[in-house]
């Protein structure tokens, strides 16, 4: 037995295993598994990045003043309250590791988003789940699990895998319902793809509990970059500060999101591809059989009779180039996960279902 044994917690934690983006011995193949912008970043961003390649000596701003103030200017908030993360999984880790640890617990849903649990864990917390609703988030639900030890609440909205978001008015619930010492975070991941939604920006605004995070990674096309950040309340965010390296964002990364953000029709036009081609696929798939509950994200999670189903559905999938998301590990078995590519895409998996569905195996 070595002597070597590290923190109580991590050997909880799962390793992560992402969207595959390959299939063996096939070429043309279509990677609908990691919610991806189908169209890529703006061009704009991709221009930027490049010229701060030639500048690759200098270290990246500490600060990163310029790409918050874009944020700010965008968004309509106050740019000493937002915080920069390398991807918004950076953000959940610092609020983990600087608001929980040991005899803590950390609240989130049935079907959430798994970096909450590793961080939870890895900051030596106690992972709680609540459940939901019919894979919506259930603030009751949630309410009832906190305790005096419940010290971050996570909720995502909309939410990854299912796709389903709740009011505002529900989320403020929530939020003024919480003990005193946890603090609410509403991830925003996905926040971009619901037109007028400002994520919750407001209600952080208004109190002195909720934290909002947002990401680069999704509508603006960028997670290969990994950026992202959180808005909060001025004493939260001077703690999250002093828990960030200085340089965890890069030069180039930090270039092509300024670029991003300010590409707005680039954005919009992102935003109204996605909604058109989601409502298309949803309504092909419910066609074939394939009910989904209806989606606010760049998503679909579409719901089979069982997991023997979900299965055999996603390796015919495999069989015709296209990767999708088992989520068996959200508590979904009976589910796949498919983002909303292009039209071809879409198309493409829209009539791989229906040949499943059609005796095709
Ligand atoms: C994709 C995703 C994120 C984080 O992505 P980053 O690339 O780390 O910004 C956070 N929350 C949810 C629910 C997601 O689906």
């Amino acid at each position: 037995m070595s002597h070597i044994v590290p923190q109580p917690g991590i050997l909880d934690i799962e390793l992560y295993v992402s969207g595959k983006s390959t299939i063996d011995g096939v070429t043309d193949v279509v990677k609908l598994s990691s919610n991806e912008n189908p169209l890529g970043p703006s061009e704009a961003a991709v221009e930027a990045h490049r010229r701060a390649g030639y500048e690759l000596n200098r270290y990246p701003s500490s600060e990163h003043l310029s790409l918050r103030t874009a944020i700010a200017d965008v968004h309509g908030l106050d740019v000493d309250r937002i915080l920069m993360g390398a991807g918004s999984d950076e953000i959940i880790a610092f609020l983990c590791q600087a608001f929980a640890g040991p005899g803590d617990e950390v609240l989130y849903t049935e079907h959430g988003f798994s970096m909450y649990r590793v961080s939870a864990l890895a900051a030596g917390a106690t992972p709680v789940v609540a459940p939901e609703c019919d894979r919506v988030t259930d603030v009751d639900a949630l309410l009832a699990a906190c305790t005096k030890n419940t010290k971050l609440v996570f909720i995502a909205n909309p939410n990854n895998p299912t796709g389903t978001m709740i009011g505002g008015n529900e989320v403020a619930r929530l939020a003024e319902g919480l003990p005193e010492q946890a603090i609410l975070v509403l991830d925003g991941a996905y926040a971009d793809y619901v037109e007028g939604f400002d994520g919750g920006a407001s209600l952080v605004d208004m109190r002195d509990n909720v934290v909002m995070t947002r990401t680069f990674s999704k509508l603006y096309g960028l997670g290969g970059l990994r950026v992202g950040w959180g808005y909060g309340p001025k004493p939260i965010i001077d703690v999250l500060n002093r828990v960030r390296g200085p340089f965890n964002l890069t030069a180039p990364a930090l270039a092509a999101a300024e670029a991003a953000i300010k590409d707005l029709p680039y954005v919009q036009k992102c935003r109204q591809e996605n909604a058109k081609w989601r409502a298309w696929l949803a309504e092909a798939l419910a066609e074939h059989g394939v009910p989904s509950d209806t989606s606010t994200a760049n998503f679909i999670l579409a719901r089979f009779s069982d997991q023997q189903e979900a299965e055999a559905c996603d390796d015919y999938l495999k069989s015709q180039g296209l990767i999708v998301r088992r989520v068996a590990g959200y508590g979904l078995p009976n589910c796949l996960r498919i983002t909303v590519g292009d039209e071809a895409s879409c198309r493409r998996v829209a009539h791989a279902v229906g040949q499943f569905k059609g005796g095709a195996r």
